[in-house]
């Protein structure tokens, strides 16, 4: 699960913060905290999705290198989400495995949203019940971004192999009563987005999808072409040339339905990255995002090899602002332009998700107010 564009939006980093920002990046060190931080919970899930880089029963996983007592418990959380508000960050995003096992995260949204950040959740949603339905709109939790990869139930098992159709139907009925619950106390929130990684199993509905999206009031969505994380993944699930194909065309039609409904649609899809432009493109993570693995190791972005030397370190054993105003993460953003740099560092640099994400930035960062110092052209 990654971050995506439409979090990005330019209202909420505010006009002093994005200068602090562009200041930053002309001179290559950081003025201001991240604009988001991921931070994990616990290494768990409770699922084995088909394409998932840790669960996966096809290839070597992650979660084989992973220790299953790590944990960012509610003290570290705490202390960190207050330093990242000292230091201006915007989002707190839940986001690691399946958040909805972690006991502890309604407290880590409560925390955030005290702390007067934004805070989203990015979940598979099939342990959201009637008691935490609930609590997520009292809290107004900002975003909730439900993973459910398939437009109907008899797909849903193709691709979450733990579960049956029943599953989905619960999902969707759960879906439905946040709506309900968030008419009933008048509120926007959670703001809800469905999303699909598409692969082979479940390519041909995309149009389905934007339906259900419809069926459930839901006003966001995501269609994203899985990434493979191994060769096993990629020989059984890529598509074929034919099945990208037929995509496209569903595609069109999918998109006249999201108008038709008002649908905001995210696209990420990996072709862009085949042209030297998406190759090329200035990644501005350093200046805007940080992740935070379960274990409290600090790295500059998700795809970032997990080994903790090429983290920025650990925040067990130093503070979140000694780490992001540190050497080796000025290091990190002086690399911004070179993608040959950032991959010696440990970075993969070649997901769709932030090439949107640093077109996003880029677009923000090139407002008309700051065109009189345009930079990177
Ligand atoms: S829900 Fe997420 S973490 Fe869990 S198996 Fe699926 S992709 Fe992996
Ligand atoms: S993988 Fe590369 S391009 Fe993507 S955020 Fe990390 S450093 Fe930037």
């Amino acid at each position: 699960m990654s971050l995506s564009a439409s979090f990005l939006d330019s209202k909420n980093a505010g006009f002093l913060y994005k200068s602090k920002v562009f200041a930053g990046i002309l001179s290559k060190k950081a003025f201001v905290g991240p604009y988001v931080v991921v931070i994990g919970g616990k290494y768990n899930c409770n699922y084995k999705c088909v394409f998932c880089e840790w669960f996966s029963s096809i290839g070597k996983k992650l979660g084989e290198e992973i220790n299953a007592d790590c944990y960012v418990n509610l003290d570290v959380y705490r202390n960190v989400v207050r330093e990242l508000r000292g230091l201006g960050t915007k989002i707190i995003l839940i986001d690691y495995l399946e958040p909805f096992t972690d006991s502890d995260l309604i407290e880590k949204i409560e925390i955030a949203k005290q702390t007067n950040l934004k805070c989203i959740v990015i979940t598979n949603g099939s342990l959201i019940d009637e008691q935490n339905a609930e609590k997520l709109v009292n809290l107004k939790l900002d975003y909730l971004n439900i993973s459910i990869n398939a437009g109907k139930a008899e797909t849903y098992p193709l691709i979450h192999l733990t579960e049956t159709e029943q599953t989905f139907e619960r999902i969707v009925s759960m879906i439905k009563l946040i709506q309900k619950l968030k008419k009933q106390k008048r509120t926007i929130f959670p703001q809800i987005r469905l999303s699909i990684v598409v692969c082979n199993r479940n390519y041909q509905e995309i149009e389905r999808f934007v339906e259900l999206c419809n069926e459930t009031g839901v006003k966001n969505s995501l269609i994203k072409k899985m990434v493979p994380t191994s060769k096993e993944i990629a020989d059984e699930l890529d598509l074929t040339c034919e099945q990208e194909k037929e995509i496209k065309e569903n595609l069109a039609q999918a998109l006249k339905t999201a108008k038709k409904h008002k649908i905001n649609v995210d696209i990420e899809w990996g072709d862009s990255l085949d042209s030297k432009n998406a190759q090329n493109l200035p990644c501005y993570y350093g200046w805007l995002f940080s992740f935070v693995d379960v274990s409290g190791y600090v790295h500059p972005c998700c795809f970032q090899d997990r080994d903790p030397n090429c983290s920025m370190g650990n925040i067990r054993e130093d503070s979140f602002t000694n780490l992001w105003f540190s050497e080796k993460y000025r290091d990190f953003r002086k690399n911004y332009r070179s993608i040959d740099k950032r991959r010696k560092m440990g970075c993969q640099c070649n997901h769709p998700s932030c090439f949107s994400n640093n077109q996003q930035i880029y677009k923000i960062l090139h407002e008309s107010y700051l065109l009189p110092i345009t930079y990177g052209k």
